[in-house]
């Protein structure tokens, strides 16, 4: 007997099905399900990416590797970028369903840990970021970008109880970013030691968010 899609009442005699669905709507169905973009970590420095825990060079493999861990439940097999993102096979062993879904990657400038040891944990400025969560997400990312874009880069982040401290290679950097993004700071200079007989000072910035 003809079996009925619950979602468009296509009959199996005419397509394909996968479990109770027509093939049509189980691959939308699967679609769905999936993340629309993806972060990835990348070293602003030498442009290798975090996959698997560790950076390497950017290579189908190693965005298959991210996509394995972002989407567990599901076999992934990367096919190709298009743009800014990238174009993955998406197959649901349980009923045999697979998509091609395109994910944008959402690159984060970050530095790797190879660069960091290089750049000797460089920083003079920390911008410390507090208050809504979703908000500072979104000032970390843009202060990603703009550093990166500038051939400047972020140390490191840390997580602290009540949002993120930011260490930055540059103060003029951070300067020139609040300005343009209209952001008043509270700075702290703390004396960081002597170049040639001069005082060396980090800034730390407090920001409301
Ligand atoms: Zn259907
Ligand atoms: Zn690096």
């Amino acid at each position: 007997m003809a079996k009925h899609c619950p979602i468009c009442n296509r009959s199996s005699s005419e397509i394909e099905f996968y479990g109770e669905f027509c093939k049509h709507c189980a691959q939308e169905r699967l679609a769905e399900k999936l993340p629309k973009e993806i972060l990835i970590e990348k070293c602003s420095r030498c442009g290798r990416i975090k996959a698997g825990g560790r950076y390497v060079k950017e290579t189908g493999m190693a965005i298959n590797t991210i996509m394995r861990s972002k989407i567990p439940k599901y076999g992934t097999k990367f096919i190709e970028m298009k743009g800014d993102s990238a174009v993955v096979d998406v197959i649901d062993n349980e009923t045999g369903t697979s998509v091609d879904k395109s994910i944008k990657l959402d690159y984060r400038g970050k530095i790797c840990e190879a660069c960091y040891r290089k750049a000797g944990m460089y920083y003079e400025a920390v911008m410390q970021l507090r208050g809504d969560a979703g908000k500072v997400e979104r000032m970390i990312s843009k202060v990603n970008k703009y550093f990166e874009r500038h051939q400047e880069f972020v140390t490191k982040i840390e997580q602290i109880d009540n949002g993120y401290d930011m260490y930055l290679s540059s103060k003029k950097l951070v300067t020139a970013f609040l300005s343009l993004m209209n952001i008043k700071a509270t700075v702290s200079y703390t004396l960081h030691g002597l170049r040639k007989g001069k005082k060396i000072y980090r800034n730390t910035y407090s920001i409301r968010l």
